[in-house]
């Protein structure tokens, strides 16, 4: 066996899907839905399982390497599209400098700057692609998007872009619970979905794809208060973690240990509570502060803070203490522990979406499925 190792529950994750695939659509009414790969670097047999479900149609990723990865996973087509049907979606506003590659492998870009959507235009021009986009809106989160108090300026980049004869404007994607923190609600929602209504009626376009948000828009669809005429919505977390991201509850039917990171122990002592010396600053620069707790049974398991994030680890033994790490090693307290750990043995802990992304990221991890 190899440590340390991330076990992904496939079984869990599926069930997680269905369960996502049943608030977004059934019971919330939204026409699309677009699963994130992001938390796991769009791992190839996760990719596959998404790819199962008949009622997921975007694959979505902030990252065009990650992107690229679906057609490695699911092979393409005569027509170079992604087999099985599903397509693909760009969550993070582009870069000027990956312009060629969105044209090349991605259905449905997500984009704000009007002169990044002129760049656009002349590459799917060159391509012989009429590119999909969708226009971010800011509701107050204060990340990308034009700010929606300032609707003249949305309605002026909606006359240039409609002007573009390779860019087709499918509709307005709107992202909260990121930098402000501020939260998706009936009100904000609601505004949201006029903005698109307006929009179609002072143009005399229709729009289909009115994108509400990511996992922090679960806890409205699963209280059936969705506001009617969002259509679409972009889920990571929620089938990932099984939780919501506005309140952090749980999202119903869903399992939230798909992910376990397995470590194994390269030393057990038992040594004073208190470091003992003149105390500085720790591996990261930070003064740490330790309380004295008398002699302590410890453990040291090999994987760090290069792999994982301790904030992010539940011991499934739930008598292990996380004590602290730094790059390569992570102190745990087993001192109260039934198990007698021994050097040797490995230990598991339960993932959240922070230390699954880092567990995901990181080459030094392996990656093993059941
Ligand atoms: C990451 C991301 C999502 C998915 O977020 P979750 O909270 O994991 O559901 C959706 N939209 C955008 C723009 C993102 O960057």
């Amino acid at each position: 066996m190899k440590y340390p190792r991330v076990i992904i529950d496939l079984k869990k994750l599926e069930n997680n899907i269905e369960q996502i695939v049943r608030v977004a659509k059934r019971e919330a009414g939204c026409t699309t839905l677009a699963l994130v790969t992001k938390g796991h670097c769009a791992d190839a047999e996760i990719v596959k399982l998404i790819a199962k479900n008949p009622d997921v149609d975007y694959l979505a990723d902030s990252r065009i390497e990650n992107i690229k990865k679906y057609y490695d996973a699911l092979g393409t087509s005569a027509s170079g599209k992604l087999n099985g049907g599903k397509k693909t979606m760009m969550l993070r506003i582009p870069m000027q400098s990956e312009l060629a590659d969105i044209v090349k492998y991605i259905d449905l870009c997500q984009i704000s700057e009007i002169e990044t959507i002129k760049l656009l235009n002349r590459e799917a021009a060159s391509a012989g692609k009429v590119q999909d986009i969708l226009l971010m809106i800011d509701m107050g989160d204060l990340r990308e998007g034009l700010i929606f108090t300032d609707r003249e300026r949305i309605h002026e980049v909606v006359s240039e872009i409609l002007k573009l004869a390779n860019i087709s404007l499918r509709g307005i994607s709107v992202n909260m619970n990121c930098y402000g923190a501020i939260i998706p609600k009936e009100d904000n929602l609601s505004e949201f979905v006029s903005i698109a209504r307006e929009t179609e009626e002072k143009h005399g376009i229709s729009l289909d794809v009115i994108s509400g948000g990511n996992s922090g828009t679960i806890y409205l669809a699963e209280a059936g208060k969705l506001p009617i005429g969002i259509t679409n919505l972009r889920i990571g977390e929620g089938y990932l973690q099984g939780t919501e991201s506005s309140y952090a509850g749980n999202v119903s039917g869903a399992d939230q240990d798909a992910f376990v990171l397995e470590a194994e122990i390269v030393e057990v002592q038992t040594k004073p509570s208190l470091p003992i010396g003149e105390s500085g600053l720790d591996a990261f620069g930070h003064a740490p502060y330790y309380e004295d707790k008398g002699d302590m049974k410890r453990a040291i398991i090999a994987v760090g803070k290069q792999d994982t994030e301790l904030d992010s680890m539940t011991p499934l033994d739930a008598k292990i203490g996380i004590m602290g790490g730094s790059s390569d090693h992570i102190i745990i307290d087993i001192t109260n522990c039934d198990k007698e750990y021994d050097v040797g043995d490995a230990v598991k802990f339960r993932l959240g979406y922070s230390g699954m992304l880092r567990a995901m990221t990181s080459e030094y991890v392996a990656k093993t499925y059941k």
